[in-house]
């Protein structure tokens, strides 16, 4: 049994000048459930995480956070509407501190303003502190507590991808898209990313859209799978369930 949604995806269709990427694509995610979202490369899953970020906008259908439409929300003021991400390719400031890193995502919230004025404005003494505390819990939590005065383009890059989960998580987004986080990690990387992800649903609550090719983790920390196929739903259900379903099988190791 699966707790209230809190993104609704709704009959979402898009187009690219022929090219049907998304064919009438539903699902929901629960209040703190990690969804794993798998599928072919071209499958769509991309282009469904742009619809979330509102970098495209769906020719039909409809995208509801907390029982809200986000369609009309303009793409910048997504972070504030409740949606962190992350993306493929690191995308750290990274000649920032790991700390100013952080403390952008929660300057960026509690301001509204853009993110490259956010650490040059003044603040109240409290503001600051409170910015100063909350990044430091953040870093604890992410095993980064170690490297907050490091320059983040001098970290290792399994280490940046755990600023850069600290950071999405700065605005305290109700969901948070990971964009294929396992890219270009070593297994052991891989492991404690994954840990950490349970730990991040656990203690903030926050419900976590997983795009990713590497089955061990989908797998292994997914409360609930959807996989895609050409722009389709082709099932969904609990890892285990996936993984012994015909179709799924075949989208992956037939045909294609
Ligand atoms: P991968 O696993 O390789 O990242 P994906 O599941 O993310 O694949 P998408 O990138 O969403 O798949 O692509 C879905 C389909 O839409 C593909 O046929 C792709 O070529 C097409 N597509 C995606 N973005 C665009 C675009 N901006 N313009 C034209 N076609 C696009």
């Amino acid at each position: 049994h699966r707790s209230e949604t809190v993104l609704d995806v709704q009959d979402v269709h898009v187009e690219f000048s022929g090219i049907i990427a998304l064919d009438g694509v539903s699902f929901g995610i629960a209040q703190d459930e990690i969804l794993g979202l798998i599928g072919p490369n071209g499958a769509g899953k991309t282009t469904l995480f742009n619809c979330l970020s509102r970098l495209y906008h769906p020719s039909r259908g409809d995208i509801l956070l907390g029982g809200t439409s986000i369609l009309q929300w303009p793409a910048h003021q997504i972070a504030r509407a409740g949606i962190g991400r992350t993306f493929q390719n690191v995308a750290l400031f990274g000649d920032l501190t790991v700390r100013d890193n952080i403390s952008v995502g929660m300057h960026a919230l509690t301001r509204g303003n853009l993110v490259s004025d956010a650490l040059r404005l003044p603040m109240s003494r409290r503001t600051e502190a409170r910015i100063r505390t909350e990044t430091e819990e953040l870093a604890e939590l992410l095993e980064i507590a170690d490297v907050l005065e490091v320059t983040a383009a001098n970290l290792p890059f399994g280490t940046q991808k755990r600023v850069e989960l600290a950071r999405a998580l700065a605005s305290k987004p109700r969901i948070l898209l990971m964009d294929e986080p396992a890219g270009g990690l070593n297994q052991e990387e891989v492991f404690l990313l994954g840990e950490l992800m349970k730990r991040v649903r656990t203690e903030f609550k926050t419900s976590i859209l997983l795009v990713e090719h590497h089955m061990g983790l989908v797998m292994s920390i997914a409360d609930h799978v959807v996989a895609l196929n050409f722009g389709k739903k082709l099932a969904e259900g609990t890892p285990a369930e996936i993984q012994a379903h015909p179709q799924v099988i075949e989208a992956y190791l037939g045909g294609g």
